[in-house]
């Protein structure tokens, strides 16, 4: 998988292409640069664009995660030099009954097309750029909004909490999120507010009272992380999809680690403003992060 290092475009060989149930057809390859939608943690939608082979070309209308069981009844024998399309069952989405990495599957990134594509065949792969770097855009400034929170809500945390991150502050983002969706230039976040995040060492008394200066503080936080132009990096310790990869950004204060499927900037400093509105809700319980973010022109 090439995506994390932000690439765009590429050339492969289809190891199979089934039809899927909902129409279309499901494109794997032996590399790729489209990003597929994780099933485990949907928060960066799967990339679109096209593919061309022999001169015909193709739109991708949405790139997705799919699982096939390895070995044993429709599974697909692996080689030392690659695998071997077989009988397979190719699962997607929220069919798939396990978690991304779990052992005993291959995990694979589909691409949905309209038309069928001959197996083995040679194809040029090329992502929709302009919503890709929307969306790295959108996802960078997440990170740094889950950063900037951690620093705005640390005093409300009595000694030892269970995490901290790289900046070495209480880890709230990691603690409390319920669900993450990147969109174009910006991000909502949901976190829960509840009693095992208080027996964790988490005051939520007076927190609403609280709101417009946790705002302010984290706001002006992103401002100056922005002003030094950190750079971003993502790690890939191996090709596969299932790799765990790591976000790291480099800020003053510490190197900051996220483990993450995404795809991102390379620096700070390509956002000329990063925006975040805080929302309580009326029970006390559900806090909602809206981030907006504005690229350098
Ligand atoms: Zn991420």
């Amino acid at each position: 998988m090439t995506f994390p290092a932000g690439t765009v475009s590429g050339r492969s060989t289809v190891l199979t292409a089934p039809p899927l149930d909902d129409g279309g057809y499901g494109v794997v390859t032996e590399e790729t640069p489209f990003h597929p939608l994780d099933h485990t943690w949907p928060d960066q939608p799967g990339d679109i664009g096209f593919l061309q082979v022999n001169d015909i070309e193709q739109r991708v209308v949405d790139c997705l995660t799919g699982g096939m069981p390895v070995g044993g009844d429709g599974g697909i024998a692996v080689e030392d030099a690659g695998w071997m399309p077989g009988e397979g069952v190719l699962l997607l989405g929220d069919d798939i009954p396990a978690r991304r990495g779990d052992a005993g599957w291959h995990w694979l990134v589909v691409h949905v097309v309209e038309r069928a594509v001959p197996v083995q065949a040679e194809v040029e792969l090329v992502v929709n750029a302009e919503r890709r770097r929307a969306f790295s855009a959108g996802h960078t400034a997440c990170h740094l909004m889950a950063l900037s929170l951690n620093a705005a809500l640390a005093s409300r945390w009595r000694e030892g909490a269970p995490r901290t991150d790289g900046l070495g502050h209480p880890d709230f983002d990691t603690l409390a999120i319920m669900s993450s969706r990147i969109v174009p230039h910006g991000s909502r976040d949901v976190y829960r507010i509840g009693r095992s995040l208080q027996e964790d060492g988490f005051t939520a008394e007076g927190l609403a009272e609280a709101l417009p200066e946790i705002t302010a503080r984290l706001n002006s936080l992103l401002a100056g992380w922005i002003a030094v132009d950190a750079p971003v990096r993502i790690d890939v310790p191996s090709p596969e999809l299932s790799a765990r990869r790591i976000w790291h950004c480099e800020l003053p204060g510490g190197t900051a680690e996220i483990p993450c499927g995404g795809t991102h900037l390379r620096r700070s400093g390509e956002l000329s403003s990063i925006i975040a509105d805080l929302e309580l809700s009326p029970e006390g319980d559900e806090l909602v992060v809206e981030t907006k973010a504005a690229e350098v022109e």
